[in-house]
């Protein structure tokens, strides 16, 4: 058959492949990317349903508007008003998942050839979007207090990028954030003539699940142009709603919702609409505090069981909220070579490698703490280190 050329270097998720062999029960899964379900508000979903189908009616299930529901609209904006960002409900696209956010950005920004900076790591699904479009990826370094600034510039100047592509809190997959100064001086690099043909894009879906430390801001508070903020209710009510959104200005929004047109005609309204009454007969806040606090707690024994069992010359990042941590592992080792070990061990995780746009990344792993009891957590990481002493002697 003759199928488009893009194709050709079209990758299945590499993470979605292991999720196969972690359907074993007996194997405690640190691979997957999952949020805990005992967190997802059944009962008052439930309630939701039945009100906004008693007060709505049909509205409910009838085709709507490509921007969204505009109650969920105004929502998303006032919540940026924390952090004194003025978005009005025009400048919110409702998206099928921030992932479909992604896919509209590409669209809007991309042709081929053009350079895209994505970080090293990078999240998988944003390397798999922009894939499609043919473009060229300019990585740049991730250090422990977010991006390599002095690389980013110097890669703006060279390569002037369409797009960079940015995770700044609780990164997915390293659990990296930015500090405050990063923040600032990114804003300022994008601002500056090295940085002015480049877009930035602020995905920010972990933002809220912070158990340690102080929130910081959205880099967008410092940028002095145009730039698209990536938002989910994947991490903080549930992701099988499939709703996320674009903050941004007026001219990228009307542009995405005419992509969004051909794409989707429009998020589900049955989904948008349960969900607005759910957010406006619950405390969306309260309700996130229980997940942050469940994660903070699983987050801890993954930290105290690495510290225990792993050997010394593995790093680790400790990550002040999110879902992820990150492993380096010793000069010399191949977390695809431990995946296979580990297997043996009954605990899977996922090889960095595809997080890599190079095809670096050979010594790196990620581990997930949202999806499993603490007890779970330290036996898997018990396995998974008694997995890389071993290979540390072979
Ligand atoms: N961005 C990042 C950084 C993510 O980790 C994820 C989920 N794994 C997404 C976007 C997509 O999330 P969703 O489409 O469910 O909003």
């Amino acid at each position: 058959m003759r199928f488009a050329t893009r194709m050709q270097t079209a990758q299945r998720s590499f993470i979605r492949e292991i999720l196969k062999v972690t359907a074993d029960p007996q194997i405690i899964s640190l691979a997957g990317g999952l949020p805990s379900p005992e967190h997802f508000p059944c009962a008052a979903f439930v309630e939701a349903t039945r009100a906004e189908l008693g007060d709505a009616g049909p509205a409910c299930l009838q085709y709507s508007t490509t921007e969204g529901h505009p109650e969920l609209r105004a929502f998303i904006a006032k919540r940026y008003e924390r952090w004194g960002l003025n978005f009005s409900p025009d400048e919110i696209l409702i998206t099928t998942g921030s992932q479909q956010g992604l896919d509209l950005l590409a669209k809007v920004f991309l042709d081929p050839g053009d350079a895209v900076v994505v970080e090293r790591p990078g999240y998988l699904g944003a390397i798999q979007t922009f894939s499609l479009f043919g473009v060229r990826f300019t990585p740049v370094e991730l250090e422990d207090d977010g991006v390599d600034t002095a690389a980013l510039e110097q890669v703006l100047r060279a390569e002037r990028p369409k797009l960079y592509y940015t995770v700044p809190n609780f990164q997915n997959p390293s659990g990296v954030t930015f500090s405050q100064d990063k923040r600032v001086a990114v804003a300022e690099i994008m601002y500056s003539p090295s940085g002015e043909d480049t877009v930035l894009i602020e995905d920010n879906p972990y933002g809220e699940l912070r158990f340690l430390g102080q929130d910081l801001p959205p880099i967008r508070k410092f940028m002095r142009k145009p730039s698209a903020l990536l938002g989910s209710f994947s991490k903080i009510v549930a992701p099988g709603l499939r709703i996320g959104w674009i903050a941004a200005d007026k001219e990228v929004i009307e542009q995405c919702v005419t992509v969004k047109q051909a794409a989707d005609l429009h998020t589900s309204t049955f989904a948008q609409r349960v969900l607005a009454r759910f957010l406006r007969d619950n405390d969306l806040d309260a309700h996130i505090e229980k997940i942050r606090k469940t994660y903070g707690e699983r987050r801890q024994a993954m930290v105290e069981a690495i510290r225990e069992h792993f050997p010394s010359q593995a790093k680790a990042t400790e990550p002040e909220g999110g879902m992820f941590l990150w492993i380096t592992l010793p000069e010399g080792c191949s977390s695809l070579a431990l995946f296979d070990a580990a297997i043996q061990e009954k605990v899977a995780f996922v090889p960095g490698v595809p997080f890599y746009t190079d095809g670096s990344g050979e010594r790196t792993l990620r581990l997930n703490f949202s999806n499993a009891t603490p007890e779970r957590i330290t036996e898997g990481i018990k396995r998974l280190g008694r997995a890389i002493g071993r290979m540390l002697e072979s």
